[in-house]
């Protein structure tokens, strides 16, 4: 990736899985990053060990919702940019209990938005041409789109928004705000939307880490329904990739979608995690000779979208940035992370067990 001059950025979630491999990008392209995060159940900061020491990097725990404290780092740390990742992401935990989202989603996006623009108007007058490069950038998700069900559509950056879970209602809504706050208070944003991210430190209950880790240990295998539900895959490292490009030249008010081309039925994921397994640790747990015999069919997700697919030619041909890995080869990156880092897995496991 090129390297442009070094900028600070605000980075929110930067303890998230997403967020983790952004910092560690942007430190490696020797930028300077102030992580905000609070450290909920999906944020871990043994996925950052590699930078932590690093001069260029600042760890400021913090809950998006406190207004003040908001204000306190914006004003303190005087970034060039942001890069807004904080959330709730797990679609069956908004199930569950939709308050945090709507809490941590919205509310907390309307925080950080209203800090950032008090931040941006000041800078305004003290440093113009900072302020000329100022971008807010929100990392949102395909899902605000809804169902393409049957049709053999993608989502484009002008499809109309129609969220099917609390999850993906609440991104829509704080997707909302970050338009409003452009059009009326002048905020300079841009906002992408990407598909489903895979790869190394990706919490233990999203389906790829959970297969992988439930596989080893000789685990049920759970899939919702019939299986049959399409998503587009992005390996992480290109989404973060394809993150700093639109923070450097996405243009302001716009909207990119970002997505891998990579398009498989939960069902053909699962299989072909089974049979990269069934190579690389052929000694099986006790009762099996194939991982695929420890797949269960369990009931359907309340409210499963049937696809998601996204046409990411805008970000293509306008900002050139385009995904690397193939589903084969990020796959096979991630199954040799995971089986390489386990130690990272039990402390993640020990943690969700104190918290349970
Ligand atoms: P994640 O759940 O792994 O990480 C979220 C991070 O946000 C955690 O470090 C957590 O501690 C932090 N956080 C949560 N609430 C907070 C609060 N109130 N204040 C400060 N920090 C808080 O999520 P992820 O998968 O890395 O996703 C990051 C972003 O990307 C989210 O906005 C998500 O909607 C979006 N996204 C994710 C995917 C995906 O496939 N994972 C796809 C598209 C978009």
């Amino acid at each position: 990736m090129q390297k442009n001059k070094t900028l600070k950025y605000i980075v929110t979630g930067g303890a998230g899985f997403i967020g983790s491999a952004l910092v560690r990008l942007l430190i490696q392209l020797k930028h300077q990053v102030i992580n905000i995060d609070k450290l909920t159940y999906a944020g871990n900061l043994e996925s950052l060990e590699c930078i932590s020491k690093d001069d260029s990097y600042t760890f400021e725990k913090a809950d998006i919702c406190n207004q003040e404290e908001m204000d306190r780092i914006f004003h303190h740390h005087q970034p060039d940019k942001v890069i807004h990742l904080a959330a709730e992401s797990h679609v069956d935990r908004s199930i569950k209990n939709p308050d945090i989202f709507i809490k941590t989603n919205v509310l907390g996006t309307h925080s950080i938005l209203e800090s950032a623009t008090s931040y941006y108007n000041s800078l305004k007058l003290s440093e113009p041409q900072k302020a000329s490069c100022f971008l807010f950038h929100h990392v949102s998700t395909d899902e605000v789109y809804g169902d393409l069900g049957e049709t053999r559509g993608l989502f484009t950056e002008n499809t109309p928004y129609a969220p099917s879970s609390p999850y993906s209602a609440s991104k829509a809504a704080s997707d909302h705000l970050v338009r409003a706050w452009n059009r009326t208070y002048n905020l300079p944003v841009v906002i992408t939307n990407c598909s489903n991210n895979y790869g190394p430190y990706q919490y233990p209950e999203k389906l790829i880490p959970l297969i992988i880790i439930s596989a080893i240990s000789g685990n049920v295998l759970p899939i919702y329904g019939d299986g049959m539900q399409i998503r587009d895959w992005l390996y992480v490292e290109d989404h973060a990739k394809a993150l700093v490009q639109v923070a450097t030249n996405g243009q302001n008010g716009e909207t990119y979608n970002i997505g891998g081309n990579n398009e498989y039925t939960n069902r053909d994921v699962v299989h072909i995690i089974c049979k990269i397994l069934d190579e690389k640790l052929p000694n099986h747990p006790e009762g099996i000779t194939e991982y695929k015999e420890l797949i269960q069919y369990v009931d359907d997700r309340l409210g499963h979208d049937q696809r998601y697919a996204i046409d990411s030619s805008k970000i293509q041909n306008e900002l050139g940035w385009e995904s690397k890995e193939t589903f084969e080869s990020g796959i096979e990156k991630t199954i040799n992370w995971y089986l390489n880092n386990l130690d990272w897995v039990k402390i993640i496991q020990n943690k969700a067990k104190k918290e349970s």
